[in-house]
Parts: C-alpha cells; structure tokens; sequence
C-alpha cells in the first residue's frame, strides 16, 4: 500500500554506497523511518541525496510498523526551508538540528502531530530566513523556544509554567524569587522551594516569557538563554539523558 504525505526531513543516515535511511515527519502518519534506496547514486530517484529539513511530498510504501518503509517519491518544496541559509550561520543551523532530534526522540514512529508538525515547518522556515538569522541569538532562541513548548504541550509533558507546582498560587511578576524544578514539573514560588534541591533559580523575565509565550518574541538574550537552559534540564530529565545538540545551544 502506498502513502502519500506532506512530510519533512529530520534525520538521515548513510545506509550504503548509495542508499539512506532517512526519517521524515509526516503531517498525517507521524514519523515514519524509511529507506531511501538509490538516494545518492548519479541518477537518484530523488534527484539527489534527500538533506536535512528538506520539505515536501513523499510517497512511501511497507507502513508495516515493524520494519523500515520504503521511499517510492519525494518531491522538495523548494524555497520553503533554506540549508545554504542556515549553513551560513551555525548557531541557527544548530537551533534547526536540535529541534530535528527532540522531534525524533520524543515522537513514537506513526504516532501524528499534524499541529507540531505545523510548528516544526514554521520554525524551519523562520529559521531560514536571513533577517532572523542575522539578528544575533535572541530571535532564532525566542523561535525554539515556542516549538520546545509546543513538543512538551502535544506529547503531554508540558511542565507548569503559570502557577506554582506546589501551591497552585498563580505566577505574579511581584513574586520576590522565582524557581524552576524538573522534581515539581514545573515552577515553583520562594514558599515552596525548601523541599526542592533540584531547584534553579529563574530570573523574573524568564518566567514571564514562560507564563506567557507571547513575551518571548520581546524578551532580551539573557532571559532567553534561562528559559532555554531550564528546558534542556527538564528535557534531558524526560529523556533519561541531555540531547547531543544541547551543548552547540548553552555554550554559544
Ligand atoms: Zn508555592
């Protein structure tokens, strides 16, 4: 049986001299591990080697679940994510790959997310775009941060970000400290955090930007790099390990 999907490309793998394994996550199936046989020989199928976040229609076949389908046609969209782009900055191209992997870890295969796939597209396109590219960290983190929350909300694993995991008192931008703990799953007041050794300490922007996703598009680098750095905690503590990317992000 043939499959058709709008689909993007968020993990490949060489196979052979002229084959890939390739993941796409598709719109409708969810992600879909497939072999893409013949992908880098002179004369590809696809017409050439499939490269990551290219974005487009695909057509596979053998969604047998338990063994690799196989890519019958992939038609890129061109114009809509951007590799020469990215490739010229690093710490976007970076942004790009880790959300490529938290995608790949945290989705089960045929498992669909036609809204986090949306958020995924966006974030890519954004991504590729020069002026968001050149405009320092903030914008391209400001971008991932909303798709990390948005993978967190569709899988089920968003922590609290609007009240106090403990006491449910609702986050006020008064609140004299404010914390993070991946224990609490969520942020916890200045009352509450005796109990809580994994704690961190948030900055009062960052947990603006948290409380209210909207904020992040006006918050400043420093907020920005707070918020991030919780998530990658809370990530890596659902992930039972950090993701290869996380380091590129914190230390640039
Ligand atoms: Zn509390």
């Amino acid at each position: 049986m043939l499959t058709n999907d709008h689909a993007i490309c968020i993990r490949t793998v060489d196979y052979s001299e002229t084959s890939q394994v390739v993941t796409f996550f598709a719109r409708q199936t969810g992600k879909v591990p497939m072999i893409a046989k013949g992908a880098k020989r002179q004369k590809s199928p696809f017409g050439g080697p499939i490269e990551m976040f290219s974005c487009g229609n695909i057509v596979f076949s053998g969604s047998g679940h338990d063994k690799l389908a196989t890519l019958a046609e992939f038609e890129p969209i061109a114009g809509v994510t951007n590799y020469s782009v990215l490739s010229a900055d690093i710490f976007a191209m970076n942004c790009c790959l880790l959300a490529a992997e938290l995608a790949n870890a945290l989705i089960k295969d045929y498992d669909p997310h036609p809204g986090l796939f949306d958020s995924l597209l966006r974030f890519l396109t954004d991504a590729s775009q020069k002026k968001i590219a050149n405009d320092g960290h903030g914008k391209i983190l400001a971008h991932l941060v909303l798709f990390q929350l948005n993978l967190l909300t569709e899988i089920g694993l968003c922590p609290v970000l609007d009240y106090c995991a403990n006491c449910r008192n609702r986050f006020d931008v008064r609140w004299p400290e404010v914390y993070f703990s991946n224990h609490a799953k969520g942020l916890i007041c200045r009352d509450c955090q005796g109990p809580f050794p994994d704690k961190i300490r948030l900055t009062t922007e960052a947990a603006q930007c948290l409380a209210d996703a909207k904020l992040l598009a006006l918050a400043g680098e420093p907020a920005l790099k707070n918020v991030e750095d919780i998530l990658i905690r809370y990530i890596t503590d659902a992930l039972g390990r950090p993701p290869k990317m996380a380091k590129y992000i914190l230390n640039s």
